[in-house]
């Protein structure tokens, strides 16, 4: 291994230009050395790359259905059919859509539990009876309020075919899958993903190459502290990497701790430490690069400062409206009080987009539709 600790930021871009010196190995060993040089690299990189800027997105979420054909071992969002499961109304969604607009949110992001039409026979015929073909369906027409009314649509719910995300695409500024793990050995008995198929990470990659053939803005990551081991975090980083070389399309990567949620069999499962999370946003900091988007939810770290340190450059969705349905234990902090922070730290909070500035002016990223909206609300 070259002795990067030794290393200048200077040095570690031209490396990271001209070669493949950080390689898998390298990265590892990195995730294992020294902090101090670490999290300075990763922070360096990250001026380089976004200056001392730290964005948002100020959302709504619309969790269309928490009905889901998967299982995964920490999750507290989905429902059974029968035990309070089902799709959120189209009232409801144009409620929440016109508060969200009213209180100056910018982002509908639309979330579903996994294709629930595949594990219900009832669910089909419940969708088809309100006019839906399937979830997707249902998501475009909720995608289609949301942007009659000028929110700008993201959607994430699961893994989706080549011509339900070319549809989406019209009606959606961006798409999103968790990567979460490239770890098969959570598909295994016992594991965080034994009874989730969708959670394999064959499928997931697959998507993520299947929505860079279609140019969609992509968010993608991974998910800490549910069995995976140190050389899966290193790996899940450099499929992340591989895919966006080849496809251009990976607009952000998520570093999301695991956090217990109280009722789920992963309950008493310690996540990882805040020293963990900030090695690895800065070991996928330095593999990425310093133009890539790192983003950590600042509701899962003490302070948004220790994401700042540790080089990422963004907080994801932040909802003054509705919970974090992923982690409904971790309210979000005040918008107000979080700029003031990272003032304190030497950074400007930014609302932002759910899709990047450098994807709208990209050919054949951005929808006829998409784009209307997106310049009525920049004017
Ligand atoms: S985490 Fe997502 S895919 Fe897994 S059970 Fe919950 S809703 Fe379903």
């Amino acid at each position: 291994m070259q002795n990067f600790a030794n290393n200048s930021v200077k040095n570690i871009i031209t490396v990271l230009k001209n070669s493949n010196a950080i390689n898998r190995n390298v990265a590892l060993q990195f995730l294992n050395g020294d902090i101090k040089w670490l999290l300075s690299t990763a922070s360096q990189l990250r001026d380089l790359g976004h200056g001392r800027t730290i964005t948002y997105s100020r959302k709504v979420f619309l969790a269309i259905t928490d009905l889901c054909s998967d299982r995964c071992a920490y999750c507290s969002y989905r429902k059974e059919l029968g035990e309070g499961g089902g799709y959120m109304g189209e009232g409801e969604a144009i409620k929440l859509i016109q508060t969200g607009r009213s209180l100056g949110c910018t982002e509908a992001l639309i979330m579903a539990g996994e294709r629930p039409e595949s594990k219900y026979a009832q669910v089909g015929a419940f969708l088809r009876e309100k006019g839906f073909n399937s979830t997707a369906d249902y998501a475009y027409h909720i995608a289609e309020l949301a942007l009659n009314c000028g929110l700008i649509p993201h959607i994430n719910i699961g893994v989706l075919s080549v011509n339900e995300m070319k549809r989406l695409k019209e009606v959606s500024a961006s798409m999103g899958l968790m990567l979460e793990s490239t770890s098969l050995k959570l598909l295994e008995p016992g594991g965080a993903h034994h009874l989730s198929p969708s959670k394999n990470p064959r499928l997931r990659i697959r998507m993520m190459g299947i929505a860079g053939k279609l140019r969609i803005p992509f968010t993608t990551g991974i998910i800490l502290g549910i069995g995976e081991r140190p050389d899966d975090i290193i790996d899940s980083i450099f499929v992340i990497k591989r895919l966006n070389e080849k496809f251009g399309h990976v607009q952000e990567v998520i570093i999301q701790p695991f956090r217990p949620e109280k009722g789920t069999s992963m309950e008493k499962t310690q996540g990882p430490s805040l020293e963990m999370v900030q090695r690895v946003i800065a070991v996928a900091r330095i593999v990425l690069g310093p133009n890539m988007n790192i983003q950590s939810p600042p509701n899962l770290v003490p302070d948004c400062k220790d994401i700042a340190d540790a080089g990422a450059n963004d907080l994801g969705g932040i909802s003054q409206l509705t919970k974090d349905y992923v982690n409904p234990a971790y309210p979000w902090p005040d918008i107000e009080a979080l700029s003031k922070e990272c003032r304190r730290s030497g950074f400007a909070l930014k609302n932002r987009f759910p899709v990047y500035p450098e994807f709208v002016s990209k050919e054949g990223f951005m929808s006829e539709r998409i784009m209307a909206l997106l310049n009525r609300r920049e004017n």
